[in-house]
């Protein structure tokens, strides 16, 4: 009798989480292709395929894109080369990388679909993106995380084996919370920290994925989000260089958010945290492009302390959570491409700067909470 009630009991939650997950997938049905199903591995591109890739982006484009390794500056925890391609020959320094999070896979096919218009396509949008900026691209930027399909990365010791904290298990790292002062804990951090420091750009774009969420008081499903992990209006970014970087992550989101808002089945947000009816931003310093915008100078190795503005774009969906379905890969993937392309545009040609920052406050958000910081909640108005 006890058994028989048991079993009513688990079959009845597993009754009631699928009869809870149809519902919510009902109700994100108008946020553009659906993302259930499984997520298939074939259909994103994979560390080997990238470098397939790039080469050949580089062979067609006659040299146009130049693909090169981080060697010099070191590699992945597990040997692997970081790869960069660089394209475009104008003044504007402009850094793109992708994929920092090993499961967020789509950031970096879309990065290669870029590299591809830019090494073949003659169109004026393209020539005039390349004659003004120079673009340096990391499209995977984790390629550890990406094999193993963890958003973290295992650290390594010299033996080639997985270091193991206190309990016996693998230490792993977020790559985004370790450029910090007591942080650089992975070989990759250092090695793109220092290759950072030597360009020097002027603006970054960091590609991720995020969970399913929907846009403030509607049913439709966030198609991407935008924001940094500085918060715009947040506790420290006003208080950067005078407020110009709280004015220009602002101004490039916005011209994002007008690039990409009458895409079909587009619907983007600010980048929000939480769950509830009230949200959180967050302002956290270790992440990779809040260093960027703090002008961290670690180990001496960024000692003129160059900074630079960056945004975030965060897509629907990740391959952790099971929730990247193949029917929305090409959608999302395309969302990525058409916003970066705007966005190098209005940086190489400065019109980003023509936004009114204050329309930030149009992009559509949950009300503010309050912020997430390294050391706690900070409650939002104060
Ligand atoms: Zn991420």
């Amino acid at each position: 009798m006890k058994k028989r009630f048991l079993f009513f009991i688990v079959f009845g939650l597993i009754f009631a989480s699928a009869f809870s997950s149809s519902v919510s997938a009902a109700d994100t049905v108008p946020g553009g292709p659906s993302t259930e199903g499984n997520t298939s591995y074939e259909s994103v591109i994979s560390y080997d395929e990238m470098i397939k890739g790039l080469k050949q982006i580089e062979h067609t484009s006659k040299g146009k894109v130049e693909v090169f390794t981080l060697d010099d500056y070191g590699k992945s925890e597990q040997d692997r080369s970081i790869y960069v391609a660089k394209v475009g020959s104008g003044p504007v320094k402009i850094w793109v990388q992708a994929q920092i999070h090993g499961d967020e896979k789509l950031t970096t096919g879309a990065v290669m679909e870029l590299l591809k218009t830019f090494g073949s396509n003659g169109s004026k949008e393209v020539k005039t993106i390349l004659e003004n900026a120079t673009i340096y691209a990391i499209p995977m930027y984790n390629p550890d995380g990406s094999l193993m399909n963890t958003r973290t990365t295992t650290l390594y010791d010299e033996s080639g084996e997985p270091r193991k904290d206190n309990r016996g298990r693998n230490m792993t790292i977020d790559l985004n919370r370790d450029w910090a002062e007591n942080g650089f804990a992975a070989k990759e951090s250092l090695a793109v920290y220092k290759y950072w420091a030597d360009v020097k750009p002027d603006y970054a774009v960091d590609l991720h994925h995020q969970g399913l969420k929907t846009v403030y008081g509607t049913n439709y499903s966030t198609s991407m989000s935008l924001g940094v992990s500085l918060a715009p209006n947040g506790p420290t970014l006003p208080g950067i260089k005078g407020g110009l970087y709280n004015d220009l992550t602002r101004q490039m989101s916005v011209y994002v958010y007008d690039a990409l808002k009458d895409y079909g089945h587009m619907h983007i947000d600010r980048y929000q945290t939480g769950s509830g009816e009230k949200r959180y931003e967050i302002d956290i310093k270790g992440g990779v492009v809040s260093a960027m915008m703090i002008g961290l100078n670690y180990d001496n190795i960024n000692p003129t302390g160059h900074s630079n503005p960056a945004i975030f774009f965060e897509t629907k969906g990740n391959t952790r959570d099971g929730n990247l379905g193949q029917k929305s890969n090409g959608h999302l993937e395309k969302q990525n491409y058409l916003g970066l392309k705007a966005l190098l545009y209005g940086l190489a040609t400065d019109e980003v700067k023509q936004v009114d920052p204050d329309r930030w406050e149009e992009i559509p958000a949950y009300p503010l909470a309050g912020y997430q910081t390294d050391t706690g909640i900070v409650p939002a108005g104060n």
